[in-house]
């Protein structure tokens, strides 16, 4: 057994994350007086959302008649009927009360003449239940809503003295030998100290794992250690074949251009110059999902019609608007054409390409961010002290597609469930029980291995093959021979992680062993993903399967279920919840509204 000194630290929560959900979980634990603390492996305002530029998601009825209801609607039909309607539901109703929560904690939002906070349209959201034009229901603080979001609750947090751990690295949970999560083992990294929490809920809010794919929009950072420690601990993932392409990344570095930029007027191209999207989506156009588009994009490539040298990619159009709408509305995205195409939108079109942006699935929870392991004899089990918010977590409100700003609105509404819920859960009068020892010691063994690792494969290496292939085989469209291909390649790259060569074993800012337990956590989420993908025999959302081109809600209305374990991965399907919290009676939505149909724009 590896002999490591620790300290250990005694909390009623311990959030691990400080990204928009971390953050608004963590500032409605302090203000409800629990002893909270925040650990997190980069400092909190530079979490992945602070790159969040179009907006967040209410239906505030700013610049235009709009309704919960409606919110709820779109975000049913956006998860091409695969969400939880009891989630989703609490989503829409919700999202007002956690947006002028936030303006009032702070947050600097654009405003509209009347000094309202300005909304601006986005894909999929609509009105009168998708019979009526776009709703602008995106709040919105300029092209920089995640930035201000983010600065504004770790301001509150301090505020409420929530205590940070910052450049702290979650190794693995703590788990009784019951199933209870009691804390999480982590590693300083800046002077090589280690640290044991010991809390009463331990809430995961580390993000997406958008790096498991070559080409992406997110952080560096976006590893998915959430998913990779609760699949070591033996617990589950859900509908993880669901990701994100996001149509607009730029051409070459994958950098995100926000659909606001759409929202605000702007349009695809092909190489004909042809606005195709009028074709595919002749209601929508270019304000159809993002999958929707995404497959578009996708298809006029593929049928010659793509633009550049090599006809790989799409063209942006944003240089027929105002130059001062584009100065005050969209500044940080013409930067960002400026430095990562080259290009003046002003006077010329953005190279784009569809790129791995968002995933819509994760830990699974109910809709007060409970974690939850579904068995056979109960399909809705809790895991008593752990919870899990934002990226890393599948409420599941997204279901098999995300809209574009339901994200920002997903962090906070249930960020801050997660705190009401804890709340009445954790009694901060009661001492915490005693740490599993052994649980602690395997974290420890772990750390060990790995950082002694004397294989033949460098992490680097190893990452990219994966990169390369979860590019090529869990791509926009899939077939049932990319897939099969995908999954065999996978795990035999997984099982490369035993073979693995470290070649620094210090313990302060070692960046190759911090690169090493990122990889240990990307491995197990991309093999649940494509394992869940090769399963799913239907079309759905993100999932577009060339070989099963239609949706099947007759066998595949259904969560997936992963437990991973090594290269090995174990599928079983829950239910998706269909009935919403409230009746139509009691002012809620009609089941008839909501009910299956076919998905277009
Ligand atoms: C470029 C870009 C633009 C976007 N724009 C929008 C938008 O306009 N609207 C919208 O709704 N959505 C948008 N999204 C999606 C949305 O921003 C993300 O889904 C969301 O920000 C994720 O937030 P999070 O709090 O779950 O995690 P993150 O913000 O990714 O934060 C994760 C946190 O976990 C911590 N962490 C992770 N692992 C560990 C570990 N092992 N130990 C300790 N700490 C750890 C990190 O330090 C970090 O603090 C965008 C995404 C991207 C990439």
């Amino acid at each position: 057994m590896a002999a490591y000194e620790y300290e250990t630290h005694d909390y009623d929560v311990v959030v691990v994350g400080a990204g928009g959900a971390g953050l608004r979980a963590t500032l409605g634990m302090a203000e409800q007086g629990l002893r909270t603390a925040c650990v997190t492996k980069v400092f909190p305002t530079r979490s992945h959302t602070v790159a969040a530029q179009g907006g967040i998601a209410a239906s505030l009825s700013n610049m235009g008649p709009d309704h919960w209801q409606w919110h709820m609607y779109d975000t049913v039909k956006g998860s091409d009927w695969l969400g939880d309607t009891d989630a989703m539901e609490y989503l829409a109703r919700e999202a007002p009360k956690a947006v002028y929560e936030l303006e009032h904690y702070g947050v600097p939002f654009s405003r509209t003449e009347e000094g309202k906070i300005y909304q601006r349209p986005f894909g999929g959201h609509t009105t009168e239940f998708g019979e009526g034009p776009p709703v602008q229901r995106t709040c919105a603080a300029a092209d920089r809503t995640g930035h201000a979001i983010l600065h504004t609750l770790y301001g509150q947090s301090l505020k409420n003295n929530a205590e940070f751990y910052i450049e702290y690295f979650a190794i693995d949970l703590v788990m009784s030998d019951d199933g209870v999560c009691q804390g999480v083992v982590c590693w300083k990294l800046d002077d090589g100290t280690f640290h044991v929490f010991n809390a009463k809920m331990v809430v995961l809010a580390t993000g997406g794992y958008g790096r498991a794919y070559f080409s992406c929009t997110s952080a560096h950072t976006c590893t998915g250690d959430g998913g990779g420690m609760v699949a070591r601990a033996g617990l589950a993932l859900e509908d993880m074949e669901f990701v994100q392409f996001h149509p607009t990344g730029i051409y070459g570095s994958g950098c995100l251009i926000t659909e606001g930029a759409r929202g605000e007027g702007g349009y695809l191209t092909n190489s004909e110059g042809e606005r195709f999207m009028e074709r595919y989506a002749p209601q929508y156009k270019d304000l159809a999902p993002r999958d929707y588009v995404s497959r578009s994009m996708t298809m006029e490539i593929r049928e010659g019609r793509g633009v550049g040298a090599e006809g790989d990619h799409i063209h942006l159009n944003l240089s027929h608007l105002p130059a001062e709408a584009l100065a005050e509305r969209l500044p940080g995205i013409s930067e960002s054409a400026k430095i990562f195409a080259g290009v003046d939108v002003t006077k010329e079109p953005i190279p784009v390409l569809p790129t791995v942006h968002y995933n819509m699935g994760g830990i699974p929870t109910n809709y007060w961010g409970e974690v939850i392991n579904p068995t056979k004899k109960d399909p809705n089990a809790v895991v008593p002290g752990l919870m899990a918010v934002g990226e890393a977590g599948c409420a599941s409100v997204h279901g098999a597609n995300r809209l574009g700003s339901n994200s920002l609105i997903d962090l906070v509404v249930f960020g801050r469930a997660a705190a009401i819920r804890a709340g009445k859960v954790v009694d901060a009068d009661t001492a915490n029980p005693d740490l599993n020892q052994p649980s602690v010691d395997k974290a420890f063994d772990r750390f060990d291995g790995l950082r002694h690792a004397k294989g033949n494969v460098p992490t680097a290496e190893l990452r990219l093959e994966m990169q390369k292939t979860m590019q090529a085989d869990a791509a926009v469209f899939r077939t049932s021979k990319t897939l099969a291909e995908g999954v065999e390649k996978m795990t035999a790259i997984a099982g490369k992680l035993d073979d693995l060569k470290v070649t620094d074993t210090s313990l302060v800012w070692n960046s190759d062993l911090m690169e090493t337990l990122e990889l240990t956590n990307l491995m197990p989420n991309a093999m649940a993903t494509i394992v869940s993908a090769e399963a799913r025999k239907e079309s759905r959302g993100a999932h577009a399967h060339e070989d099963f081109t239609t949706r099947d809600d007759k066998n595949w209305r259904k969560h997936t279920i992963a437990h991973v374990d090594g290269p090995k991965v174990t599928l079983s399907y829950r239910d998706v919840i269909k009935d919403p919290l409230t009746t139509e009676k009691e002012g809620g939505i009609s089941l008839k509204k909501i009910a299956p149909k076919a998905r277009t724009f």
